[in-house]
């Protein structure tokens, strides 16, 4: 059988950029702690996404944990966060003892809805932070979104884990609100195998989260420690093939937006086929592409046809609310991220792909249509 197509895989740079920035850090021994390429991987980043300050961290998880922590979110507070997403958004919030109210998406964008979001404002007026995503890429709404955070005074955390790379009218990403995240996970748009980075303007604030990733130690020269502590920092290793990944980051984007664009030339004429909407603010890195399936054919007859050939597709996230761990939280919304769910598919969607492997994906469905026809 034919090589394995994946959702999103790690692809490193055909130049080996990785490697010059990871022999670098070989050649001075300097692969830890810390290093030139952690320095070198923040300000790159910050710079690009257009922030004043960038923490490099072990994980996106870990800098949505740290971006609660800045926020002064402790036991008892009220956050509310995007319910259609992945669980990494909504744990750490857990992790602080505070407490979710989910909020829906809007069917414009999958993303936070503003008018859920008001509704929960009122119920809700004593919140602490909002935590929004940027599901596959596409931007929420941020003028609205940033318009009644600021009447509220709340702080906003941008879960931007999926969005490196992608811009809401020209700006990017997670820099709208208080604190922005990034991951660079293994399916992510760009990879250093596992890291994260928490972004803001806030100088003072990212400091401290540095400090806080690296056990709080105090200055002193004995290890003295004032307050709680955690290892959340990236080796000098990790942020080498940072580094080089953030060289070929306008590459994959152009990637992900070209098979995206040939998903929806091919497919998207079918029968109750709809692909995730891009809207006119929106300059999406098209991470993954996602439709949903409103006709006869059904998801599963996707997944399934798609896994006989050795093709990975996947579900659209399972919202938080509908979540075993999550259930006795609030939900506030009208059931769109559960349709969104429960009609959704993200096709494969790996800048490695050929033209052929794309063919290949889009055949396999207009057969699932065409054998739907057959049984009238
Ligand atoms: C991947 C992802 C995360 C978590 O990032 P890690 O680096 O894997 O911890 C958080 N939120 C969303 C929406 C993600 O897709």
């Amino acid at each position: 059988m034919a090589e394995r197509i994946f959702l999103s895989s790690p692809h490193m740079s055909e130049e080996g950029y990785e490697q010059q920035y990871v022999q670098e850090a070989f050649d001075t021994n300097w692969i830890a702690p810390l290093g030139t390429n952690v320095n070198e991987f923040e300000k790159e980043l910050a710079e690009m996404v257009g922030s004043k300050a960038a923490a490099a961290l072990s994980s996106g998880t870990a800098a949505i944990h740290l971006a609660l922590k800045a926020a002064g979110v402790g036991a008892g507070d009220i956050v509310f966060c995007s319910s259609l997403t992945f669980s990494a958004t909504a744990n750490p919030i857990i992790y602080q003892n505070a407490t979710p109210v989910f909020i829906d998406s809007d069917e414009k964008t999958w993303n936070m809805d503003p008018d859920a979001l008001e509704e929960a404002f009122k119920k809700y007026p004593e919140v602490k932070a909002v935590l929004l995503v940027h599901l596959y890429g596409l931007s929420a709404d941020m003028d609205r979104i940033m318009e009644i955070c600021n009447q509220y005074n709340v702080t906003v955390i941008e879960d931007a884990a999926e969005s490196l790379g992608g811009y809401y009218k020209g700006q990017h990403t997670g820099t709208f609100g208080d604190y922005g995240i990034f991951s660079f996970n293994g399916n992510k748009i760009i990879t250093t195998s596992g890291g994260g980075m928490l972004v803001s303007n806030n100088e003072e604030k990212v400091a401290k989260a540095r400090f806080w990733a690296t056990q709080s130690r105090d200055q002193a020269r004995h290890y003295q420690h004032s307050e709680l502590g955690y290892n959340y920092r990236m080796s000098n290793v990790t942020a080498g093939i940072g580094r080089g990944q953030l060289r070929v980051l306008k590459q994959r984007v152009e990637k992900k937006k070209y098979i995206f664009e040939y998903y929806k030339r091919e497919l998207g004429h079918l029968d109750g086929v709809e692909f995730m909407p891009v809207n006119e603010w929106d300059s999406p890195n098209y991470w993954l592409s996602s439709l949903q399936l409103t006709g006869k054919i059904r998801p599963i007859d996707i997944f399934e046809a798609l896994e006989k050939e050795n093709i990975e597709s996947r579900p659209v996230w399972k919202p938080m609310h509908m979540q075993p761990f999550f259930k006795a939280y609030d939900f506030v919304g009208k059931g769109v991220s559960e349709k969104l769910f429960e009609d959704g598919v993200c096709l494969p969607s790996d800048t490695k792909m050929t033209d052929n492997e794309l063919k290949l994906v889009v055949d396999i469905i207009k057969q699932c249509f065409k054998m739907d026809y057959g049984t009238f």
